[in-house]
Order: structure tokens, then C-alpha cells, then sequence
């Protein structure tokens, strides 16, 4: 099963995106832990995507459809992949939808997080996360460690308030057509002259709340 987790920064995508991958025995692919994990080790990715992620800029689809092909082409995905962050333009929904057709594959499912954006703030501006795993913990002191793997907890740097207010401007513009997108060719459209019956199935998350009750709603939107 291929699944797209769609929506705002901070709206609960990785927390939720783990969860799913261990439950249906799949891997996560985080385009965003890809690019971090470049940037620390200084490859040629890193050094191209770093500044535009600093600002809070999107990456270039040339480059976000280089990851993703190279992730779908692993193995361990060809029973599926949870993607946490991919896709977040319209061009890079073509793309997905292309290499998977080429693979014999297809999205199956979209799950969109949404979350009021006063919220999303609050949640980036408190967080810190782990530089090893990338666990995030909202309200936490950067400088302690991860109750998971002992790394430092540090600030991101676009979880800095002008980077914030760029990635919900990217979001806003570049990302929410792409709800709009699969929405049209969704097995759920109501018109059934768009629809189309490979579609997706997208299934509108409510994200503010318990996360454990959130992972109910969502592994009972996704049928498992
Ligand atoms: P995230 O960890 O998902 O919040 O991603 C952090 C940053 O990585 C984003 O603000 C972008 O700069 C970049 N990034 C991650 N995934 C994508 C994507 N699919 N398209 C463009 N930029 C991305």
C-alpha cells in the first residue's frame, strides 16, 4: 500500500507516519529526514538544499523526484511505502504518479492532517528535535537528550518564527492544490466523470488531539 500523509508542518505527519509504516511492516520515506541527514553530512544534495531549507523554502522538484525514485526503486518498498513530506507541489504528484506507474504501482491512499495554523505555530515554535533520529518533542528544552536514542535535542533552524511563517506561505501556496489534485481523482469524487477508479482514497484527518485517538481514526480511514 502506497500512502501519502499530506499536510502542514507541525500537523503530527512524522508522529503518525511512523506509526502506520510499523503497523503495516512498510518503510517510511520523510524527504525532509533525507535532506537534514545531507546537509550534516555535507554531500552535494545537502549543499544545494540547505539554504532554501534554512529559509523555509521549498527544495526543487528535480531534486525531491530524485529521492523518491531512488527510495521507490529499494526492495524493501515494493510492498508499499509510507511517504511523510513527498509530495508538497502539484508537479511532484505527477511525478510520484508516473514513477509508480512505471513501477506497476499507484498511490492508494492520501491522508490529509489538518490543523489550524495559530496552532501549528504554537506546536514549531516549542519544539525541539533530535538531531540523531529526528524525534520531535514539543515543549522541551533543546540542549536535553531523546528518550529514544540519547542524541541531542536541538532547534531546527526553520522552526525559527521567520522560517515558520515561510513554510505555512509554501504550504498555503504550493501544497494545499495538491489536496485539490488527488481530491479529483479520488475513488471518492462524487462526479464520476473525474473520477478515477485507480484513484486514492484521501481520508481528511482531524490532527489537533490525542495523538493515540488520532492513530485510531487514521488506521480505521486507511481500512487496516
Ligand atoms: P520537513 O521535515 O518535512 O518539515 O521538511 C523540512 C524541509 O525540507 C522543508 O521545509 C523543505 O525545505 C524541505 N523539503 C522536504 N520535503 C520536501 C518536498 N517534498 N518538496 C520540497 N521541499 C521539501
Amino acid at each position: 500500500m502506497n500512502i501519502v500523509l499530506l499536510g502542514p508542518p507541525g500537523a503530527g505527519k512524522g508522529t503518525q507516519g511512523e506509526r502506520i509504516a510499523t503497523r503495516l511492516g512498510i518503510p517510511k520515506l520523510a524527504t525532509g529526514d533525507v535532506l537534514r541527514a545531507a546537509v550534516t553530512q555535507k554531500t552535494p544534495l545537502g549543499l544545494e538544499a540547505k539554504a532554501a531549507m534554512e529559509r523555509g523554502d521549498l527544495v526543487p522538484d528535480a531534486v525531491i523526484l530524485g529521492i523518491m525514485k531512488e527510495a521507490l526503486a529499494e526492495p524493501g518498498s515494493a510492498r508499499g511505502v509510507v511517504l511523510d513530506g513527498v509530495v508538497r507541489t502539484v508537479p511532484q504528484a505527477e511525478g510520484l504518479a508516473r514513477v509508480l506507474s512505471e513501477l506497476g504501482r499507484q498511490v492508494d491512499a492520501v491522508l490529509l492532517f489538518e490543523v489550524g495554523e495559530d496552532e501549528l505555530v504554537r506546536r514549531l515554535s516549542a519544539r525541539a528535535t533530535c538531531e540523531s533520529c529526528q524525534t520531535p518533542y514539543t515543549g522541551r528544552e533543546p540542549g536535553t537528550k531523546c528518550d529514544k536514542c540519547s542524541g541531542k535535542l536541538v532547534r531546527r533552524k526553520d522552526d525559527e518564527p521567520e522560517a515558520i511563517r515561510s513554510r505555512m506561505r509554501a504550504y498555503r501556496e504550493q501544497t494545499e492544490p495538491v489536496v485539490a489534485w488527488y481530491e479529483k481523482r479520488s475513488r471518492t469524487h462524487d462526479d464520476p466523470n473525474e473520477r478515477d477508479h485507480n484513484g486514492p482514497r484521501v481520508v481528511r484527518v482531524n490532527a489537533l488531539g490525542d495523538i493515540d485517538e488520532i492513530t485510531k481514526i487514521v488506521t480505521k480511514g486507511l481500512g487496516k
